[in-house]
């Protein structure tokens, strides 16, 4: 059982701490090792000055945190969004040293965000957010020691603008500093939906182990951006039913199934899944609640909490977002029997693919997609069994197995290094 206070629910990396203590001391972990793989290697805060569109000069908030560096480079997506605090970033971070380890990458964690709200500002306020952004973190990134990715409000393009800021910086061209970046410009085949396959790759499992077909049982989602909308389309294909859709506008619902490929044209023309025709308009604030087989949070973390977790009516949570369950919560889904599948492990597919586009860049030979798609299976259906078999092990949740095998990894690598004699 993790602990953390009720009054410090909301914390997330309180949080991303409860989940870890509770792994450590089930591993048995040296305390000075749980000390040295709990705190962050580095926190940097830069002050980006922006002339924005109206003449006006604005400072905006960023971070980089770097969480370890031990098993590799860090590695972990900029997100620029208003809600972004220190506190996240550094949860996030972590997160990703855990996620590498346990899909046993050679990468560590880190992650970056900037306080912004990427659908109020234009194209060139963007670009210029970025570029400072970048240039303020020259000396702490390079593809041997912090490689950016996307995530929440950053995509392809902010992506190709790092790369070439970073390139200006250095006098050449260096594509491997930065994944999930335009194919023209090094970026692997695959990408953009290697989260989305992931998610769909260990829904799959999970229904494996459970003796599930996967016709006919019923999914919502909350969240149609990258994660979101790539998992339905490829989950649509695959012969589930998309019955409930939600985004930060609105959300969606039809008992039926929801016709995705025309949602998608839908989303992309009108920016929002809201007032697509042939479903009811839904409340998005009820989406995860709803009456189905597998919810997929691919938002926002602390949406399923001790408030609200014993209104899950899914036997399955596939979390393809970054915390979407608070650790008081994890308690009232194991109660339940709900099988949760935990965000280091249901979304890393995407780290996996960013994996592949950094060995790529560095070799100049990429990859077909069929390659990329294949490697990305073998990899998630592989830590996928590791981690069932972790928990089978030491009677534990697949999130605590998920943990304990990222910390023991983690924490063999540090042994071996020989660090802090
Ligand atoms: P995105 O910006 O492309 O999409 C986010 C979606 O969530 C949008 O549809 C937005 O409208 C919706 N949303 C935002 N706030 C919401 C709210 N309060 N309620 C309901 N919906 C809301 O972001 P993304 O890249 O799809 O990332 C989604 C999640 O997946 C994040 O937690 C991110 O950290 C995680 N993740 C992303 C990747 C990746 O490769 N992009 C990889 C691993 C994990």
């Amino acid at each position: 059982m993790a602990i953390i206070a009720a009054d410090r629910e909301m914390q997330v990396y309180e949080n991303m701490g409860a989940r870890f203590d509770v792994a450590a001391s089930k591993l048995g972990l040296d305390e000075g090792f749980q000390k040295v793989l709990r705190t962050p290697n580095k926190e940097i805060t830069v002050y980006i000055p922006v002339t924005m569109d109206s003449g006006k000069l604005e400072v905006f908030v960023g971070y980089r945190v770097q969480h370890s560096i031990v098993r590799g480079p860090g590695k972990g997506g900029i997100r620029y969004s208003p809600g972004v605090t220190l506190d996240e970033v550094r949860a996030l971070a972590s997160w990703m040293t855990w996620k590498c380890a346990v899909v046993n990458i050679p990468f560590g964690g880190a992650k970056g965000g900037v306080i912004c709200d990427p659908e109020k500002l234009s194209r060139r306020e963007l670009e210029a957010i970025t570029r400072r952004y970048t240039a303020e973190l020259l000396d702490y990134l390079g593809p041997e020691r912090d490689v950016p990715a996307p995530d929440l409000g950053t995509n392809e393009q902010v992506m190709a603008w790092v790369m070439d800021t970073y390139s200006m910086h250095v006098r050449h061209t260096s594509t491997a500093i930065v994944t999930g970046k335009p194919l023209d410009l090094g970026g692997s085949r695959g990408r953009r939906e290697a989260t989305g396959r992931g998610v769909l790759i260990v829904c799959d499992q999970t229904l494996r182990r459970l003796g599930r077909q996967r016709e006919g049982q019923r999914v919502v989602i909350q969240g149609f951006g990258n994660v979101g909308s790539v998992t339905a389309q490829l989950m649509h294909e695959s012969g589930y039913k998309i019955i409930g859709v939600s985004d930060i506008h609105g959300a969606i619902y039809n008992a039926k199934g929801i016709d995705v490929p025309r949602l998608l044209a839908h989303a992309l023309e009108t920016g929002s899944v809201a007032g697509f025709k042939g479903c009811d308009p839904a409340d998005p604030r009820e989406i995860l609640f709803l009456d189905c087989d597998i919810t997929v949070p691919a938002a926002i973390e602390n949406v399923i909490t001790s408030h609200n977790a014993d209104r899950i009516k899914a036997g399955i949570i596939i979390e393809a977002a970054n915390g979407p369950t608070t650790a008081l919560a994890d308690d009232i889904l194991e109660e339940k029997k709900i099988y949760v599948v935990p965000d280091i492990l249901a979304n890393a597919g995407g780290v996996t693919v960013s994996y592949f586009e950094w060995v790529q860049d560095r070799h100049g030979y990429f990859w077909s997609e069929a390659m990329v798609n294949e490697r990305l299976e073998q990899m998630m259906v592989e830590c996928f069994n590791d981690v069932v078999a972790y928990a089978d092990r030491h009677s534990v949740s697949p999130r605590i197995a998920a943990y304990m095998l990222a910390i023991d990894r983690v924490a063999f690598a540090l042994k071996l290094r020989g660090l802090y004699a």
